[in-house]
């Protein structure tokens, strides 16, 4: 295991942040997740275990150790019933796990082409995309627990998942670090097109096969999210928040062109067009500003500090709050700024 001290981290969040981590440690084999998740530092203080950096926002000075995978490894390692079964490592990066699956026809996960990150963080918040979610293709996932150093794989209906969520993210943050993921791909491709704005892209496309329908993905994905290279972001900064059917039909009495979805439980209300009649889009405060082609993505202009993107985050979120009556919640993992 590679341990570095007082490690920068601007290349290590897609937000651009200038972070220092006190410690990083590169998991690289098997026994560093083991050491890892039993070294003594990581119950005596803070610690953060942190993928591709796409869905968080650092402080400036991070007060303890961050545990990167950096694993890699794609397999194939059997078939079941139709399915290929496939073991990626955690420190594999998603966008290559795609593009490797398509080449080998495993099929499941054209729709969640281009999707930043890596595959280790794919199961903590149910990445998805274009109408799929990981979970369709996640069979399990193994584990090493922290503090015991104890691995175990976690079926895909013991991690509970939901909406950009799991319960890795819920009763389970901090617990696991997971090194690998186990996924079960179809072994035919049956494209997946209940998305409109993905069927109307592909309509012309005569023989549609896996690699044009994820370069479609990836050409709609160009045209709306702001390329990390170019600009920092973590994507879509806020989750789209669900409300009641009877607070659903008032609000949309108040405002008949609002946009939403209906889901169990009641409707899913696109958080960037509350956020865009609140009057955030194309915003600027100070070094941060909401971006100018879709109002869900937060974006740093230029040396954005932490502290920044959270009070912008608050802000809007006291804003929709008041407009509408709606409680924004942020995707992306604001990683305590007052330990800073
Ligand atoms: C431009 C852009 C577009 C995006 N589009 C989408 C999208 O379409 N759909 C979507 O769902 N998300 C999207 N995101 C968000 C992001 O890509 C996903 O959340 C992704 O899964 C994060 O992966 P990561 O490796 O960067 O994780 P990180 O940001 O490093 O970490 C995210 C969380 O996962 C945990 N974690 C990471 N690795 C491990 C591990 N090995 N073991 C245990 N916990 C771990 C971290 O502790 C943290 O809680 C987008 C982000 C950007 C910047």
């Amino acid at each position: 295991m590679k341990t570095f001290t007082d490690f920068p981290m601007k290349q290590y969040n897609t937000f651009g942040i200038d972070a220092i981590a006190e410690r990083l440690c590169m998991l690289e084999e098997r026994d560093d997740f083991r050491l890892a998740a039993l070294s003594e530092e990581l119950g005596n203080s803070p610690f953060f275990i942190l993928g591709g950096g796409s869905n968080v926002v650092f402080p400036e000075r991070y007060r303890g150790t961050v545990l990167h995978p950096v694993n890699k490894g794609i397999e194939l390692v059997g078939q079941r019933d139709g399915s290929y079964i496939v073991e990626a490592a955690a420190g594999e990066v998603w966008a290559d796990f795609v593009d490797h699956c398509i080449a080998h026809g495993w099929y499941g996960v054209e729709n969640l082409a281009g999707i930043p990150g890596c595959v280790g963080a794919a199961p903590v918040q149910n990445v998805g995309a274009y109408g799929m979610e990981a979970k369709d293709v996640i069979d399990a996932v193994h584990c090493f627990e922290i503090g015991t150093g104890n691995d175990c794989w976690i079926s895909n209906d013991d991690c509970r998942y939901a909406y950009r969520w799991s319960r890795f993210k819920g009763e389970w943050q901090g617990r696991y670090l997971i090194d690998r993921v186990r996924f079960c791909l179809n072994e035919v491709f049956a494209p997946d097109l209940s998305y409109k704005a993905l069927s109307s892209a592909v309509e012309g496309i005569r023989e549609l096969d896996a690699r044009r329908l994820a370069d479609a993905v990836v050409s709609i994905r160009d045209s709306k999210l702001p390329n990390p290279k170019e600009i920092g972001s973590a994507g879509s900064f806020f989750k789209n928040p669900v409300v009641g059917g009877d607070k659903f039909q008032r609000l949309k009495e108040r405002h008949p062109e609002m946009v939403a979805y209906p889901v169990e439980g009641g409707y899913k209300l696109a958080a960037g067009w509350l956020i865009e009649q609140s009057g955030w889009k194309g915003r600027t405060i100070g070094r941060v500003g909401v971006y100018e082609k879709q109002a869900l993505v937060l974006v740093n202009r230029g040396g954005a500090t932490g502290r920044d993107v959270k009070s912008l985050a608050e802000m809007i979120i006291n804003d929709v709050e008041q407009r509408f009556g709606v409680h924004l919640e942020p995707e992306a993992i604001i990683i305590e700024c007052l330990n800073a």
